[in-house]
């Protein structure tokens, strides 16, 4: 008997302890007077498409569940399965979009159709893809504690990127942490998710210095698939080593976005270009639900002839006043920010501040006494009004054209020229006319299976003086939309080291320059850049990074000369 009440107590003490360290359940508020709760919805979901545990169903039934309006569906691919049609299920607004795997990093394309070739390759073609063919790109993950997950390269243009990704904030986080989430899952489920969070100090600088130079979005981005891996490898989840843990409707109750400025009609089409064109502009902010419920944020800033909303841009004539408030007054610290500093910050209800017209990037975090993390994580986050010019599209200029160029092929047979291929391809070099000379026709058929890599390379020799020149350029048109690795390769080891720059072409004749120090490694090789001094031949290559085994083209390239 005594022993049983030993045990009994013993039951309740720990039960208790545990108890006292749960995470505290979300702060419930009250909306601001006079306002409706606006649109919310998340964005980065992989359903059983890709590595998902849940079908389309599941994840907008969890979804309706938590009083989401809409989700954001980016099953992982090459961008060319043809994206369902905006549809309501459960009531929630369901948008189709695509995580799209590059050479350096992950991103997502939304709004975009059925791509016609495979999407993939270096982080800047990608975008460059992703914006031609009227998507927009969110760099995903691009913080991750993982390389391979890592966004390398930050001069590409993307139009946003993920401030907070739920999955990488998992696998950035110490092994006590993760036993203390999964000590408090069972008792409170989001705020238990919650702790994992963190307030992204690198990543947000990151964002602070695009920002001085041109418009990027920020947003929050789940990352929900329903499941926990269990090897610490990278994305897609490999579906043998991960639990089905957390489910859709927790990771939707821990943050999401809030887009102020959308009614939703009813008509999937036109509600999801809504939705898709304020995402586009920045016009959201970012709330983290589990600490307090509902987040509501007014962000302007007001000039002397206009007013501006967060993602647009101000000019004004006389000094500009800025105004931030929350529905949690007295609790909370907004803060603002000009140019990645903080400017002012206040626990009252309101923050106002008068700056001049002069270019200034300013936005708004929110803390929330209590929030999760190291340093804690912010529990609203605005996007940038711009103010005075700031976040003006910084033009590169444009290199100089060549003072000096020699012609490689021009008219006349194509000396030296030849092809190498994968057993199973085919491919053919001819020489036909064209106005007022010849120009060489490539034909090639991408036989055999991905497995086998196929490959054609159409083979320039490079001459003794390449070294000389920085650049090459020729005219080039094909039968269909597709990219051609422009490549150059030194005689090192079995197959030779490469460099390439990939360009896109299509039946539009487009006479195309490839600077050789704009170009990449393929694979590894012992410099950055090309050793031009070395280079014996230039290829242009079609190969399986943006074309699929099967597919037959031709390709029509003159007038290939080197400049300086
Ligand atoms: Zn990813
Ligand atoms: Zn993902």
């Amino acid at each position: 008997m005594t022993r049983r009440l030993a045990m009994a107590i013993i039951v309740v003490a720990v039960g208790a302890a545990w108890y006292v360290t749960l995470p505290p359940p979300p702060v419930t508020l009250m909306l601001a007077s006079g306002t409706t709760e606006s649109v919310r919805g998340v964005i980065h979901i992989h359903s059983r498409r890709s590595d998902g545990t849940g079908t389309v169903d599941d994840v907008a039934r969890a979804a309706a569940q938590v009083g989401l309006k809409f989700i954001v569906l980016t099953d992982h691919g090459d961008a060319t399965r043809e994206p369902d049609a905006p549809a309501y299920r459960s009531g929630v607004l369901c948008i189709d979009a695509v995580e799209i795997s590059t050479s350096g990093g992950h991103v997502m394309a939304l709004g975009l159709g059925k791509a016609p070739y495979p999407l993939a390759g270096d982080p800047r073609d990608v975008i460059e893809d992703i914006a031609r063919l009227g998507g927009m790109s969110i760099s995903a993950h691009p913080g991750s504690k993982r390389p391979e997950l890592r966004w390398s390269d930050w001069s590409a243009p993307f139009d946003g990127l993920e401030w907070l990704n739920g999955d990488s904030e998992w696998r950035d986080e110490s092994p006590r942490t993760l036993a203390r989430v999964l000590l408090a899952y069972p008792g409170r489920r989001s705020s238990a998710l919650a702790l994992v969070l963190d307030r992204p100090d690198e990543l947000l600088r990151r964002w602070d210095e695009l920002t001085q130079h041109r418009r990027v979005m920020a947003i929050a981005g789940s990352d929900a698939h329903a499941r926990l891996g269990l090897r610490t490898l990278g994305e897609p989840y490999d579906r043998n080593s991960s639990l089905p843990l957390p489910g859709y409707a927790q990771v939707f109750r821990t943050f999401s976005i809030t887009l102020p400025q959308v009614t939703l009609k009813g008509n999937p089409v036109d509600d999801a270009a809504a939705v898709l064109a304020e995402i586009r502009a920045g016009h959201l902010y970012s709330t983290v639900d589990a600490v307090a419920t509902p987040a509501q944020l007014s962000f302007t800033a007001n000039g002397t002839e206009s007013t501006a909303m967060p993602g647009d841009e101000i000019r004004s004539r006389g000094p500009v006043t800025v105004r931030a408030a929350t529905n949690a007054p007295g609790s909370d610290e907004i803060r603002l920010i000009r140019n990645g500093e903080v400017m002012a910050s206040t626990r009252g209800v309101m923050l106002e501040q008068t700056v001049p017209p002069t270019p200034g990037v300013y936005r708004v975090e929110v803390n929330f006494p209590g929030a999760p993390g190291e340093p804690p994580v912010p529990w609203i986050l605005s996007n940038p009004i711009y103010v005075g010019g700031a976040g003006q599209n910084s033009v590169t200029p444009p290199r100089p054209p060549a003072r000096r160029v020699v012609a490689r092929y021009d008219n006349g047979p194509a000396t030296g020229w030849r092809f190498e291929k994968s057993e199973r391809a085919s491919a053919a070099l001819d020489v036909i006319g064209a106005v007022g000379g010849t120009q060489l026709l490539l034909r090639y058929a991408l036989g055999g299976s991905l497995a086998e890599g196929p490959f054609v390379a159409f083979v320039m020799p490079a001459g003794s003086d390449v070294a000389s020149y920085d650049r090459l350029t020729f005219t080039v048109r094909a039968d269909h939309p597709m990219r051609l690795s422009v490549q150059v390769r030194v005689p090192e080891g079995a197959a030779g080291e490469r460099w390439q720059r990939s360009v896109y072409v299509d039946d539009t004749p487009r006479t195309l320059t490839v600077f050789f120090d704009d170009m990449t490694a393929v694979g590894t090789t012992a410099s950055p850049r090309p050793p031009l001094d070395r280079v014996e031949s230039v290829l242009f290559v079609v190969d399986t990074v943006n074309t699929k085994p099967g597919t037959t083209g031709q390709l029509w390239i003159d007038d290939v000369q080197y400049g300086r």
